[in-house]
């Protein structure tokens, strides 16, 4: 075996954190390996944001594991933005990947489901579309994507349906079913096995239903999909 792929290495510096989330029912844990997220998966949200016409193919942006933030934590306001939006979206874990996944042997790679906010600054955000230049500093920062517990697909079954909402400060800012994805879970996995090469660990991010807005020092947000119990968080 070569150095990569030594288990037994001596490192120089302490290895990565491995992020994880809990299983409802379980005391083992589901470590985080990376965010994939699909933009405009909501037919509403995509005409919120500006886009209209037919279903255009999904596209995708990714967040690193420091981006997950545990239901009942606060976050600090993110830092050079004035402008940071919620976006309540379906998260997918998956317990295997591969390449080039049929959509219809797909759902074989899910563990489970919770739900998930994918923080965006938005302001930045607009400047990097208008530029061409790519997301990261509006999407992938450290704490931009608070998950709730998981729910094992082997106990709920797999998600079609259902409502999916969020509130600021107890109203309600978003709300939307899942039968609305312009893009099912079994596509979105196999889409994104064309370009990557999945794994198990890795969580999907669903795309956002429409309603996004603004956060602010102080606002308490809470959120959830049917069946998956909700995720919370104050921000500081
Ligand atoms: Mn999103």
């Amino acid at each position: 075996m070569n150095a990569s792929g030594n288990n037994h290495a001596q490192f120089v510096i302490a290895p990565p954190k491995v992020y994880s989330l809990e299983i409802v029912g379980d005391v083992t844990r589901f470590p985080v390996s990376r965010f994939f997220c699909v933009g405009r998966n909501y037919d509403a949200h995509a005409r919120e944001m500006g886009h209209k016409g037919p279903r255009e193919a999904p596209f995708f942006f990714m967040k690193p594991p420091d981006a997950l933030v545990e239901t009942g934590q606060s976050i600090f306001y993110p830092a050079e933005s004035n402008d940071v939006h919620h976006e309540v979206e379906l998260v997918v874990a998956l317990q295997q990947g591969g390449s080039d996944i049929p959509a219809e042997r797909a759902l074989e790679c899910v563990y489970g489901y919770a739900v998930g906010i994918d923080l965006t600054r938005r302001d930045l955000q607009n400047v990097a579309k208008k530029a061409g230049r790519p997301w990261e500093c509006a999407k992938s920062f450290a704490g931009s994507a608070p998950v709730g517990p998981l729910v094992r697909a082997s106990g709920i079954g797999h998600l079609q349906t259902g409502e999916i909402w969020l509130d600021v400060d107890g109203s309600r800012r978003q709300t939307g079913d899942l039968q609305d994805m312009i893009w099912s879970v079994p596509e979105i996995i196999s889409q994104l096995s064309r370009f990557f090469i999945l794994r198990a660990g890795d969580l999907i991010m669903t795309g956002t239903p429409a309603g996004v807005g603004p956060i602010t020092r102080g606002s308490h947000i809470s959120a959830g999909v049917s069946g998956l119990g909700v995720v919370q968080f104050s921000v500081v």
